[in-house]
């Protein structure tokens, strides 16, 4: 629950799941909603991999995927697992060896269907290599792979073949008393992977990974993902989230975080305050945006800045934010500092006034962050 006494609306009442470790990441429980992504490199390719899996961590990735299709790619994964910031999940599909090597690699989590690798003697083999390398287990449940029992009995993809389906994987961990896992239940349909996801919190206490698979471009998978995604968490309903997107993972990641950002569930960086703009404006809003967006990658710190283009909204937005701009008239603005007028500033040295104000406050509250400590 976001602890909002005073605005009770903003309240988000999380399911109460249990806690299991990625590495060293918690998931579930009462631990911060992880982000992931997935790298799109070949796996084999290391230096490719690795420089993209700390892109994904530089951008605030909790947790990285890795695809593990064969066993060289299952090689390469011990020299990205020792590189790597954050901890890596292997994705395995039906071949239970790369399973076993891949936790032999230091993978922290498989994504794997126990259901699908075999027979039982295989996943036993799975399961021991997974427990004696402490390496955790995703259940990835997704439409477009059912069992074909489930689909006879169901006919076609449905939220309660997916629930069924994952029942079935997690019921075999038990058997085998594995504990560890976490599970998805993806569609690209949104209708159906709510649903989904609305079966599976009820019908289990495991920690629950989020996702829309195979969401789509830049922003047709951002908008699919931010309904989807959005509203189960709203609900309560997710540990950890990825965001599938047919684009960079850094993209993925930055969307994931704009969505648990929007829902105040994490909270990372600047979160930019600015109106569309528009005959009235004081200076060019867009373009501002745009530069600072890019200017102020770099500072981690939550903390928000109001960016408005004249005195319609300006005053009253920069009341709630730590840094304010609001354009005025004559080629200037005001600039606020923690909700108060300052001083005043040039449309033209703006971009670059506001970058040192924002670092100078950045400073400031990582500092009383410090102390509190
Ligand atoms: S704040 Fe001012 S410039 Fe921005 S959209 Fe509103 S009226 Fe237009």
């Amino acid at each position: 629950m976001s602890l909002n006494h005073v605005r009770p609306w903003r309240n988000i009442y999380r399911r109460k799941s249990r806690q299991i470790m990625v590495g060293d990441v918690p998931v579930g429980g009462d631990a911060p909603i992880a982000v992931q992504t997935m790298t799109n490199t070949l796996t084999t390719d290391v230096a490719a991999t690795v420089a993209q899996v700390q892109a994904a961590a530089e951008a605030g990735a909790d947790i990285v995927r890795v695809s593990v299709p064969d066993e060289a790619s299952s090689k390469a994964l011990k020299d990205i697992v020792r590189e790597s910031p954050v901890p890596i999940v292997a994705d395995i599909h039906f071949h239970y060896r790369r399973g076993i090597e891949a936790a032999e690699a230091g993978a922290a989590c498989l994504r794997i269907n126990p259901g699908n690798i075999g027979d039982e003697k295989r996943v036993k083999e799975v399961i021991n290599a997974a427990k004696d390398h402490n390496c955790s287990i995703r259940i990835g449940v997704n439409a477009g792979s059912l069992e074909k029992h489930l689909l006879e009995k169901y006919g076609e993809p449905c939220p309660d073949a997916m629930v069924e389906s994952g029942l079935e994987h997690i019921r075999i961990l038990q058997d085998n008393d594995f504990h560890n896992f976490k599970i998805s239940v993806k569609a690209s349909d949104v209708f159906l992977s709510a649903a989904a996801y609305q079966g599976i919190a009820e019908a289990t206490d495991a920690p629950i990974h989020l996702g829309i698979t195979e969401a789509g471009g830049l922003v047709s998978g951002t908008i699919k993902s931010a309904i989807g995604l959005g509203n189960l968490l709203w609900m309560g309903i997710g540990d950890t989230i990825r965001v599938s997107l047919s684009a960079d993972p850094v993209e993925e990641v930055k969307v994931g975080f704009e969505i648990l950002k929007s829902l105040g569930l994490r909270h990372r960086g600047v979160n930019i305050i600015s109106c569309p703009s528009c005959a009235r404006q004081g200076f060019d809003v867009i373009k501002t945006v745009e530069a600072l967006e890019h200017r102020l990658e770099h500072i981690k710190t939550p903390m928000s800045l109001s960016i408005i283009g004249c005195v319609v909204n300006g005053p009253g937005e920069a009341l709630m934010t730590d840094v304010g701009f609001t354009g005025g008239g004559a080629g200037s603005g005001m600039v606020y500092l923690a909700g108060k007028a300052s001083h005043k500033m040039s449309n033209d040295q703006m971009i670059d006034h506001i970058v040192e104000e924002v670092e100078k406050k950045a400073a400031e509250l990582d500092a009383v962050q410090e102390a509190a400590e």
